[in-house]
């Protein structure tokens, strides 16, 4: 299995573009407004993406559907790639945030079916013989999201705020953590110095992801917490 992120920046960075992760080189994990351009960068486009699981409904996770469907539609012969959504999203991924962009079309009305061929993905799924297992986790109140463990091997936070049980839980059986990440406290993600409370056996999986532009001024901090950092377009193997 091969990981590599499209991003790994926060909502706002520009520098390492948002935090969207593409499993073996079809799979996207989230499709944030900069995952079209990391894909036109690398000499790859949407046409390359077969299968698209959504975490949560931040643009930074899923400001790129509509290009993607647009591209998908009328660019590559009305092509639909599998669009996996937890049951909490079924409804509201259309309703409240693609529907406006994407219902109308010049031969008429749309729905989210017509672009994609849409999954809702149970707590247990498999994508091409990957397993993945969904984690809801708390990032903002009231709002759904989720992490992911990926064929029992990574613990893919997702965006959260610090949840230690849930990382010392599935982070111990983990050979890889991919951790969303902050430099303050008091937010809606992680703050390193939470992270950096771990168990050392647990941080020493960790790689940091969705951090800001200004990361660089953490690196001692992260160093010395014994974390790793999550790095745009490199391929990490596992398994
Ligand atoms: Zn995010
Ligand atoms: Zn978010």
């Amino acid at each position: 299995m091969t990981l590599e992120f499209l991003g790994v920046g926060s909502a706002f960075a520009k520098k390492h573009y948002q935090n969207n992760l593409l499993i073996n080189g079809n799979i996207l994990i989230d499709c944030g407004a900069s995952a079209g351009r990391s894909l036109y960068d690398t000499k790859r486009s949407f046409k390359d993406i077969d299968h698209i699981f959504i975490t949560h409904t931040h643009a930074d996770h899923i400001g790129g559907l509509e290009e993607c469907a647009f591209l998908n539609r009328f660019f590559f012969r009305g092509r639909k790639p599998k669009l996996y959504l937890p049951h909490e999203l079924f409804d509201t991924l259309w309703k409240n945030s693609l529907r406006g962009g994407l219902e109308d079309i010049d031969s008429g009305k749309m729905e989210l079916d017509g672009y994609f061929d849409v999954v809702e993905a149970t707590n247990s799924f498999k994508i091409e013989g990957t397993q993945f297992e969904i984690i809801p986790t708390f990032h903002v109140p009231k709002k759904f999201c989720c992490g992911l463990m990926i064929d029992n091997r990574i613990l893919f936070s997702g965006d959260t705020q610090f949840m230690p049980s849930l990382v010392r839980g599935y982070g111990s059986t983990a050979e890889a953590i991919f951790h969303d990440c902050q430099f303050f406290k008091g937010g809606i993600h992680a703050s390193l110095d939470e992270l950096a409370s771990l168990p050392k056996e647990i941080r020493k999986k960790i790689y940091l992801m969705h951090y800001p532009d200004d990361h660089g001024n953490f690196r001692s901090q992260a160093k010395k917490a014994g974390v790793r950092w999550a790095e745009q377009h490199k391929v990490y193997k596992f398994g």
